[in-house]
C-alpha cells in the first residue's frame, strides 16, 4: 500500500533509517569532498564545492575531524549523511571521518554514505563497514555500478539506492530497481530532480522545464515519480519518493529549527522558521535583527523595535 503525501513524500514499505532520521531533522549533512570521477548533466551540487577537495558540515566549512565533530555535536544530531561529490574519491577520510563519529557520539549514532559505487571494491565496503557505517545508498552512475549492492551486503551493510526521477527517465530507474532487489536492496529512493543554478542549463538544453506548480522542480518529475511507485506497488518493492520541498520545507527547516533551540545566546529567540532574532542598538534605536543559526550569524535587519504596551 502507498502511503505519505505529496509535500512529505510516498513511500511503499518501511522507510530506510537515515530517511526516518532525516524527517526530524536529526542528521547532519556531511559534505566529505567535491571530488568526484562523473559528470552528470543533472548534478544539482554547487559550484564552489563540486570537484573542489572541500568538507562541510551543514552549511559550515570545516577542515579537521575535530572541527567536524564539534559541529555534528552542536545541532545535537543523532545521525549524519556522508555524501560529496563521490565520498569514495577520498576513501582514508570516510573512515577517518566514521570512527571519529562513532568515537565521540556513540554506536549507536547512526551513519549512511551516498555514492555512485564507481569505487565500492570488497575492501573499501569492508573497510567502511569495521569503521562503523550502518547504511550505503548507490546512485549507479552506469548500470555496472549496481552490482556494488550485492557487495555490500555480503559485507553486512544495510544497501539501497537512492536516484533522481524525472521524464523520460522512467525506464532507466525501473532498471536499476529490478536489479539492486535481485541484489539484495532493502530500500529505494527517488529523489524528484530540481532544477537550480548548477544544472539548469543543462536540463533546459535537454527539454526539460521548471514546474510552475512545484517551485524548483522539472516538470513532470513528480508524476513520472508515480509512475515508478505504482510500478514498483504491483511489485511488491519498497520504493519511497522523496520530494524535493521535503528537503526545504520540512527537512532543513527542522535541522535549523533544532540547531537554534541547541546553540542560541543568552539574548536570541528562536522562531518557528528556525532563525534567531534579537534588539540591537544602532544610531540611537532599538532594531530587531534576524540571522539563521550558522556560525557566523549573518544578520538581517528587519527593522525598528514595535513600541512595547
Ligand atoms: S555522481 Fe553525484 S556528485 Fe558526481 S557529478 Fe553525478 S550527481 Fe554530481
Amino acid at each position: 500500500m502507498m502511503r505519505g503525501d505529496e509535500r512529505k513524500g510516498l513511500f511503499i514499505g518501511e522507510l530506510a533509517r537515515g530517511c526516518q532520521l532525516c524527517f526530524p531533522g536529526a542528521k547532519a549533512v556531511i559534505f566529505v569532498t567535491g571530488t568526484c570521477d562523473d559528470a552528470c548533466f543533472y548534478c544539482p551540487v554547487s559550484r564552489e564545492r563540486l570537484y573542489r577537495d572541500v568538507m562541510w558540515v551543514n552549511e559550515e566549512p570545516v577542515s579537521s575531524l575535530e572541527e567536524l565533530v564539534i559541529e555534528v555535536q552542536r545541532m545535537g544530531a543523532r545521525g549524519a549523511s556522508i555524501t560529496g561529490g563521490d565520498p569514495l574519491t577520498a576513501l582514508d577520510r570516510v573512515v577517518g571521518v566514521l570512527m571519529a563519529l562513532k568515537e565521540n557520539l556513540g554506536e549507536d549514532f547512526h551513519v549512511h554514505l551516498y555514492t555512485t559505487g564507481r569505487q565500492a571494491t570488497h575492501e573499501a565496503l569492508r573497510a567502511l563497514r569495521r569503521a562503523g557505517l550502518d547504511e550505503i545508498r548507490f546512485h549507479p552512475t552506469s548500470p555496472a555500478f549496481v552490482k556494488a549492492v550485492g557487495r555490500a551486503r555480503e559485507v553486512g551493510l544495510q544497501a539501497g539506492v537512492e536516484i533522481p526521477i524525472a521524464p523520460r527517465m522512467e525506464e532507466w530507474a525501473k532498471g536499476i530497481i529490478e536489479r539492486a532487489m535481485k541484489l539484495g536492496a532493502s530500500f529505494v529512493n527517488l529523489n524528484e530532480m530540481e532544477i537550480a543554478e548548477p544544472n539548469a542549463r543543462a536540463l533546459l538544453a535537454r527539454g526539460y522545464r521548471e514546474s510552475r506548480r512545484r517551485p524548483f522542480v522539472v516538470e513532470g518529475a513528480y508524476e513520472a515519480a508515480l509512475r515508478v511507485l505504482e510500478w514498483a506497488q504491483e511489485k511488491g518493492y519498497p520504493v519511497h519518493f522523496c520530494p524535493a520541498s521535503f528537503k526545504d520545507s520540512v527537512q532543513t527547516r527542522n535541522r535549523f529549527r533544532r540547531l537554534a533551540e541547541l546553540d542560541r545566546r543568552w539574548y536570541e529567540e528562536p522562531t518557528p522558521e528556525g532563525t534567531l532574532r534579537w534588539t540591537e542598538e544602532i544610531g540611537g534605536k532599538r532594531v530587531v535583527v534576524e540571522a539563521h543559526p550558522t556560525r557566523e550569524r549573518t544578520r538581517v535587519e528587519l527593522g525598528e523595535e514595535p513600541p512595547y504596551d
